[in-house]
């Protein structure tokens, strides 16, 4: 008796005992970075009494800075080689009607985010009360609605591919003085008229670049790309394989580097510690900007989003975004969605099992175009400044600020306070003044990682929900892949079968 119990005793505890190990292997990295994070924050409180020089600073936080400079190497081909891949792995019909959906989804929550965004600074009101003084001065650079929104199209279509890796378009505004001539009434009773030439100044809209990867531009090529080659069927094939065998060498790079991201992530967060001004100053209207800008994105992320997510797959969100955790603290040290891609690829993969064809497609249009957070900030930073302006918004003038903040959360790019330059064409839609931007630059580096994270959990859900609708054109892919898998390796055998008939033939004919 007493020996079947402690025979019982140390099953149970072997058994505890390896399931705890493989809880503890499934999960290390999230573990690990978990506890980069924690050590991080420790790390950047501990360093700040210390006053570092701005010198020792960068130093310290150069390991974080090569995570960064890693994920974004990734980057480039693992988009292009992504969308191709996953665009020519699918007929023509099946991808249009995923694209679509994915569309709807980017605009729904997107718009949704904007709507949410804009009731809460309704409600709290922070800009109410006296003006708060500038924390710190920046140069922001005026930009107008129209040109902004040329400037989308502009760099869909990049007239050099090369360059597009390195450069986008970006309209500089010039003053030119030129003479025109212009009618005038000489003599007011005759009505008689004649013309002179008066020299005008006109501010006009020139060609000029910014830095970075033009990812809209990469992401339209590789799309049309990809769906060319899916469509010239066997001819495609080496080129599909060229990208198939691209795109697994970057994912295996990627399992890498993941090693280091917890290394990488404590020091961008300590860093950033030991870096950041004085919390407990940003008080009055900008604390409370930065709650509302945090309510809104808490509730769209662990609400709105999960909740759609539930609404059309009626599966558990949680243990979805479970599965993304490390992708989402990647993003939050980071600040960037796009040098998250890699790690977002991987969650969702490895840990949601999710189709392969869905997030190659999904994954780098989202990171590029799809980003809930930034739209929900830039609608509140815009109403914010029109309350610290005490200035009312019409209804109108509200509709202008969801469409600008929906189209310059499009434009922005996938990288650190990209949205605070886009912030501009909000402004200036409406006539608010754009130098007002240097009121909420002081918090902007913290919103900024928030809103980040919820771009990539926007990113990610829409992975989820767009392979929950795609799921019959998948299957039914599979099953012509699954046959043509089979006619494939029928075919040699038929031809061996053919060529040994014909030599038997022959040799028939020689013995004869
Ligand atoms: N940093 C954000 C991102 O990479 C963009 C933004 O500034 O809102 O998603």
């Amino acid at each position: 008796m007493e020996r079947r119990a402690s025979s019982m005793r140390e099953r149970m505890s072997s058994i505890s005992r390896e399931s705890v190990k493989a809880f503890l292997r499934r999960n290390l990295f999230v573990l690990f970075t978990i506890a980069a994070v924690a050590l991080g924050v420790i790390l950047g409180f501990a360093l700040r009494p210390h006053n570092l020089s701005l010198r020792e600073i960068k130093y310290f936080a150069f390991p974080g800075e090569l995570l960064m400079r890693m994920l974004q190497m990734l980057v480039l081909p693992l988009i292009v080689s992504s969308l191709v891949t996953g665009i020519s792995a699918l007929d023509s019909k099946a991808s249009s009607k995923m694209g679509m959906r994915a569309v709807v989804y980017y605009m729904v929550t997107t718009l949704t985010a904007v709507f949410i965004g804009i009731v809460m600074v309704m409600i709290i009101r922070p800009g109410k009360g006296s003006r708060d003084s500038p924390m710190t001065s920046g140069n922001i650079e005026p930009v107008q609605a129209a040109d902004a929104f040329l400037d989308l199209i502009r760099n869909m279509f990049p007239p050099n591919l090369v360059e597009a890796c390195f450069k986008q378009y970006k309209t500089v505004y010039k003053k030119i003085v030129h003479t025109r001539n212009v009618t005038v009434a000489l003599n007011l009773t005759d009505s008689l008229n004649g013309s002179i030439n008066t020299t005008v100044e006109e501010t006009v809209p020139v060609s000029g670049a910014s830095g970075g990867v033009n990812a809209l531009g990469l992401v339209v090529f590789s799309m049309c790309f990809g769906l060319v080659i899916g469509n010239m069927k066997q001819q495609g094939q080496a080129l599909r394989d060229f990208f198939d065998c691209l795109n697994e060498a970057i994912m295996r790079l990627v399992a890498i580097i993941i090693w280091y991201a917890p290394v990488g992530i404590l020091f961008l967060i300590a860093g950033k510690i030991v870096e950041m001004k004085d919390l407990a100053q940003v008080g009055g209207q900008l604390g409370m900007y930065t709650v509302t800008v945090i309510v809104g994105l808490l509730i769209h992320g662990l609400f709105v989003l999960p909740l759609l997510y539930f609404l059309v797959t009626r599966k558990n969100p949680y243990s979805f975004i479970g599965g993304l955790l490390q992708a989402l603290i990647t993003a939050l040290g980071t600040s960037s969605s796009s040098a998250t891609l890699p790690i977002t690829f991987r969650c969702l993969e490895e840990n949601n099992h999710v189709d392969k064809r869905v997030t190659r497609f999904v994954l780098p249009v989202g990171a590029t175009i799809n980003m809930d957070g930034t739209a929900l900030y830039e609608a509140v930073a815009a109403i914010f400044i029109a309350q610290v302006n005490n200035m009312d918004l019409n209804f109108g003038q509200i509709l202008t600020i969801s469409i600008t903040a929906t189209a310059a959360s499009i434009g922005a790019a996938g990288i650190p306070q990209a949205g605070l330059v886009t912030m501009v064409i909000v402004l200036t839609s409406v006539g608010l003044p754009t130098d007002d931007i240097t009121l909420i630059i002081a918090v902007d580096w913290f919103l900024d990682r928030l809103r980040t994270t919820t771009n990539v959990l926007g990113d990610s859900l829409g992975a989820g929900i767009v392979e929950h609708l795609s799921r019959g054109e998948l299957q039914s892919q599979d099953a012509e892949l699954g046959n043509s898998v089979i006619e494939e390796n029928e075919k040699p055998y038929q031809l061996i079968c053919q060529e040994n008939d014909s030599l038997k033939h022959r040799n028939s004919e020689t013995t004869m």
